[in-house]
C-alpha cells in the first residue's frame, strides 16, 4: 500500500528549465519524509530505477525516463536557538532555494545572501554544493535527512560525510542512492558581508552607511538578472560547464600563449574561467544551425535551448564546444548538469 498517487507517462518538459520533453515511465509527487520512503520503497520492491526530481534546473533528461521519477514537494521551515550568536534552521527538501534565502534575511539571519537567485530547491543544494559570488553552501551547512535507498533506512549526514567539494558532493557522485528530506543551515544573528568578489566591491560600507543583508542580496538579483537569461524565457541550465582546474606549469604555459586568460589559485592548482576559454574560442552566441542549441551570447558558459531540442541535440554542441577547447587549450571542459535517463 502506497499513500502518493502515481501516474504513468508523463511529460517532464515544464518541469526542467531546459526545457526538453523527456516521458517519465511512472511520476509522483511527494509531500512529506513518509511518501517519500514509500515511493522508494515501491520503486525497490520492483527494482525499477528512481530518479528524485527538484525544479530541474541541473538535468538534462533524456526523451524517456525508465522507472520512477519522484518530484519533491516537502515544504517547510523551522528555526531552533543554537546558542546566542546563531540559530538551527531546518528547511524542507522541496522549498525554493531562493525564497528560503529570503526567509532567512527577513529574520535577521545571515549567510546565504550570496546565493540568492540560484533556481531549484533546498534539497538539491547540497548535491552540488551550490556556489556563487564567493560562497558555498557548505559553508553554512549544518546537517542534512536522506533516505538511504540502499539500507532503506534514514540517515543525518553531517558535513563531513557529505564530501562536498567544487560544485561536488558524496551525492552527486553516488546518484539515486540518497533522497534528501531536510537541510539544515547555521546562521549567523550577525551580518558579515562577504564582498570579495569583484562584482561586489561596490558595495563595501562607508562610514555612517551601513550595509544590510538584504541590499547584498538585492544587488546580487540584479546583477544575475542581467548577466543569466530568465529559463522562462530562454531555456538554459545556468554554467554548463565546471571551471577546469590545472597545475600550475599547466597554467604558466598557457598564460604565455594566452596573457589575458581569466584564472585565479585554489589549493589543487589553478582554476580556469570556463566561461572565458569558450568566449575567447569564438563561441558565445553560437547557435547550432539545425537545433538553436547554442552559447548564451552574453555569457558564454551558459549552453541555451531556444527550440526545447532533445538532450541527443544538447550533447552534439557540448562535444563541439568540448574538443575545440581541448584542441584550443589542452583543457578538458566536464559539464556540470546531471544527465538523466
Ligand atoms: C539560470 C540558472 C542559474 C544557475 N546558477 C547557479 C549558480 O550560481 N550556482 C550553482 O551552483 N548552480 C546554479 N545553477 C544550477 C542549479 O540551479 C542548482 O544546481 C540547483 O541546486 C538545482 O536545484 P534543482 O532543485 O533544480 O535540482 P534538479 O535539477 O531537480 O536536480 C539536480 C540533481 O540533484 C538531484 N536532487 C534533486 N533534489 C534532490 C534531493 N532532495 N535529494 C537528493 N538528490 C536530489 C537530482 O536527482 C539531480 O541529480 C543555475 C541554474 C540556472 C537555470
Amino acid at each position: 500500500m502506497i499513500s502518493v498517487t502515481l501516474q504513468e507517462q508523463v511529460d517532464l518538459q515544464a518541469f526542467n528549465t531546459l526545457g526538453v520533453s523527456a516521458v517519465a515511465e511512472f511520476y509522483c509527487q511527494v509531500n512529506s519524509a513518509q511518501g517519500l520512503a514509500e515511493a522508494s520503497d515501491w520503486a525497490s520492491d520492483r527494482n525499477i530505477p528512481i530518479t528524485l526530481l527538484g525544479g530541474g534546473s541541473n538535468v538534462v533528461l533524456q526523451p524517456t525516463i525508465a522507472g520512477l521519477v519522484i518530484h519533491n514537494q516537502i515544504m517547510g521551515l523551522q528555526c531552533d536557538p543554537h546558542d546566542e550568536h546563531s540559530t538551527l534552521v531546518s528547511v524542507g527538501a522541496g522549498e525554493s532555494w531562493h525564497d528560503t534565502v529570503r526567509t532567512t534575511l527577513e529574520r535577521g539571519l545571515y549567510g546565504l545572501e550570496n546565493l540568492s537567485l540560484i533556481p531549484g530547491t533546498v534539497g538539491a543544494a547540497p548535491v552540488q554544493n551550490i556556489g556563487a559570488y564567493g560562497v558555498e553552501v557548505k559553508d553554512h551547512f549544518w546537517r542534512l535527512t536522506a533516505f538511504d535507498r540502499f539500507a532503506r533506512e534514514w540517515v543525518t549526514c553531517d558535513s563531513a560525510f557529505c564530501q562536498f567539494a567544487y560544485r561536488d558532493s558524496v551525492f552527486k557522485r553516488s546518484p539515486g542512492r540518497y533522497l534528501i528530506s531536510e537541510v539544515s543551515f547555521l546562521l549567523s544573528h550577525r551580518f558579515e558581508p562577504v564582498l570579495s568578489y569583484g562584482p561586489l566591491a561596490a558595495l563595501q560600507p562607508t562610514a555612517g552607511n551601513a550595509l544590510t543583508g538584504i541590499q547584498v542580496s538585492d544587488h546580487i538579483c540584479a546583477l544575475r538578472s542581467q548577466k543569466l537569461p530568465n529559463p522562462a524565457e530562454l531555456p538554459n541550465a545556468g554554467s554548463f560547464f565546471k571551471n577546469p582546474v590545472v597545475d600550475v606549469a599547466q597554467f604558466q604555459r598557457l598564460k604565455q600563449t594566452f596573457p589575458d586568460l581569466v584564472a585565479y589559485e585554489v589549493p589543487e592548482g589553478v582554476k580556469l574561467a570556463a566561461g572565458w576559454l569558450i568566449d575567447q574560442a569564438g563561441f558565445k552566441g553560437y547557435r547550432d544551425p539545425d537545433t538553436g542549441v547554442g552559447m548564451h551570447s552574453e555569457q558564454a558558459l551558459v549552453l541555451v535551448n531556444p527550440k526545447h531540442a532533445d538532450a541527443t541535440a544538447i550533447f552534439k554542441t557540448v562535444a563541439m564546444i568540448q574538443q575545440a577547447i581541448q584542441r584550443r587549450y589542452g583543457v578538458a571542459l566536464e559539464v556540470e548538469p546531471v544527465l538523466i535517463g
